[in-house]
């Protein structure tokens, strides 16, 4: 959300493909995921069968789409991408689910925002490989069943319990992603470092972790961006100096705050004394989408201690006063 160069973005998004983990054991961190997936892929091998489909669940950018490709990769089938707001009707997914050859893995990028009627028929489809096809209209519509060849399903969603129950039960395995510690996301600064060409030291790289607030894909873009920086002012290497005088520039600060989480946190103190504050209304102080603030701002700023939630809204703690370098009114409630 802080690129706002369209040409910019379309790089990013070039980069991140190539910068994508192919293997499963290439995938940095997460080890109690990759240890369960392992266990599902490796058995269904074994059986020579399709695995179970699988939810994946977690803030945005944290490697399911790479993982979901990943799956396909270790099958040995092939992949295909399409999401919940892409399926408008439920003949879409019809079409999308009859065009599956046997074995293949289907990615379902954000399932929680598929329409009623595409969910329904996604559980008749997960569970007994057969879609509905309703023809006509009326008390003459009839019911055509197609049978679907055997495939797996991987679904992902920011919470698994944005779900609806019927839906998240039809997945035999859950993998819940959590944030990455700095640890593996230096590990993941070198790796990208090394597929870009960029020298770079390790105090950088730990440096970048420690701001890429837990994400793998901050941290690639972080990079990037200290990669610019480095280049364009003619350093041979990436030295902690240069990183640190990269990321200032483009408003970074040392705990991994960027424009939008300080001006969540700068609206929350300044305009309503540290809340309680509605999310809608912080969301339209800051001139960003709800959705933006909720899953991208708010989750890290919780996880950092800055902010809480409340029944009544959103509140600032001491802990986010200070990091803005203001002192809380007297009556703060966190
Ligand atoms: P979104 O839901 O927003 O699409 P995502 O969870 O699907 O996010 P990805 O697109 O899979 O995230 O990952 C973002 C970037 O981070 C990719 O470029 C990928 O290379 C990198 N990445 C993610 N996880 C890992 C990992 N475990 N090891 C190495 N690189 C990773």
């Amino acid at each position: 959300h802080s690129d706002v160069d369209p040409t910019a973005q379309v790089e990013d998004r070039d980069y991140e493909a190539a910068l994508r983990p192919k293997r499963l054991t290439e995938f940095e961190g997460q080890p109690r995921v990759r240890e369960q997936l392992g266990l599902v892929l490796d058995a269904a091998r074994h059986r020579g069968t399709s695995p179970d489909h699988v939810l994946l669940s977690g803030p945005p950018g944290l490697g399911k789409t790479t993982l979901a490709m990943i799956i396909a990769a270790e099958l040995g089938v092939n992949l295909r991408i399409s999401s919940g707001p892409a399926i408008q009707h439920a003949g879409d997914l019809a079409a999308i689910l009859s065009g599956l050859d046997e074995g293949e893995v289907l990615f379902l990028d954000e399932i929680h925002r598929l329409s009623r009627p595409a969910e329904e028929m996604l559980y008749l489809a997960m569970e007994d490989f057969r879609v509905d096809v309703i023809v006509g209209k009326g008390p003459g519509a009839t019911a055509i069943p197609i049978e679907l060849p055997p495939f797996t399903l991987v679904g992902a969603t920011t919470r698994a319990g944005l779900l609806p129950g019927p839906l998240r039960d039809r997945f035999g395995f859950t993998a819940q992603l959590d944030f990455y510690d700095a640890a593996d996301l230096a590990g993941i600064v070198a790796g990208s470092a090394a597929k870009l060409g960029v020298p770079i030291d390790s105090h950088s790289q730990g440096e970048i972790a420690r701001r890429s607030r837990g994400t793998p894909r901050i941290a690639n873009r972080l990079l990037r961006r200290v990669r610019d920086f480095s280049q364009v002012k003619g350093h041979p290497e990436v030295t902690r100096d240069v990183a640190r005088a990269a990321l200032e520039l483009y408003e970074v600060d040392e705990r991994g705050l960027d424009r939008l989480d300080r001006a969540v946190l700068d609206v929350l103190t300044r305009l309503f004394d540290g809340g309680p504050v509605g999310l809608s209304t912080l969301a339209l102080s800051v001139g960003e989408e709800i959705e933006t603030v909720a899953e991208v701002a708010e989750p890290f700023l919780i996880r950092e201690g800055l902010l809480v939630r409340t029944p009544r809204g959103r509140v600032a703690t001491r802990a986010g006063y200070a990091h803005l370098g203001r002192r809380p009114p007297a009556a703060n409630p966190a």
